[in-house]
């Protein structure tokens, strides 16, 4: 296993749209491993591949609180296939968004199916926590970001803090 880096804000691979995997294999597997590993050390809730670069339909998650035995989740080929008619507003952040969090509000409940790292079909119903961060990174999946919930005046704001940043990163 090996942690990856995280391609932050402006990078336009983030706007990318993943494409569906083909086959749970080893290789598979392996890219799942090091995403978990990335996502631990950040320290994150959840990581697609898209932040690491690979354009998959791919993300891992773990919600659980801190002390609480991890509980790693891979989803390969998410597709929400209910959304619960209440909402739920967190204030969420992304890893490749540093320091910036965003008010969003999503349904609460949202049940997904996908493909474990085994290859098997799975059905989740999640609530809370889980259900938003699950919406999080099936966003990310469609080349969605958080930002995109705000107006695009602080969106904009946002994006130029960022390639501001980037440019004198590399002038350093
Ligand atoms: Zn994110």
């Amino acid at each position: 296993m090996t942690t990856r880096p995280i391609l932050t804000l402006p990078d336009p691979v983030l706007r990318k749209v993943s494409a569906p995997v083909e086959r749970v294999d080893d290789e598979l597997r392996g890219l799942l491993d090091d995403m978990l590993e990335t996502m631990y050390a950040a320290p994150g809730i959840g990581l697609a591949a898209i932040q690491i670069g690979v354009p998959r339909r791919v993300f891992v998650l773990d919600v659980t609180e801190e002390g609480e035995p991890p509980q790693p989740l891979c989803l390969v080929n998410p597709e929400i296939v209910a959304l619960g008619p209440e909402t739920r507003l967190h204030e969420e952040g992304c890893l490749s968004i540093p320091d910036v969090r965003v008010e969003i509000e999503r349904p609460s409940t949202v049940t997904v199916r996908y493909i474990d790292r085994s290859g098997q079909l799975q059905e989740l119903a999640a609530e809370g926590l889980l259900a938003t961060a699950i919406q999080h990174e099936i966003n990310h999946l469609d080349g969605k970001l958080i930002i995109d919930f705000l107006s695009s005046l602080k969106r904009d704001m946002v994006v130029r803090k960022f390639k501001k940043q980037a440019r004198s990163a590399e002038v350093l």
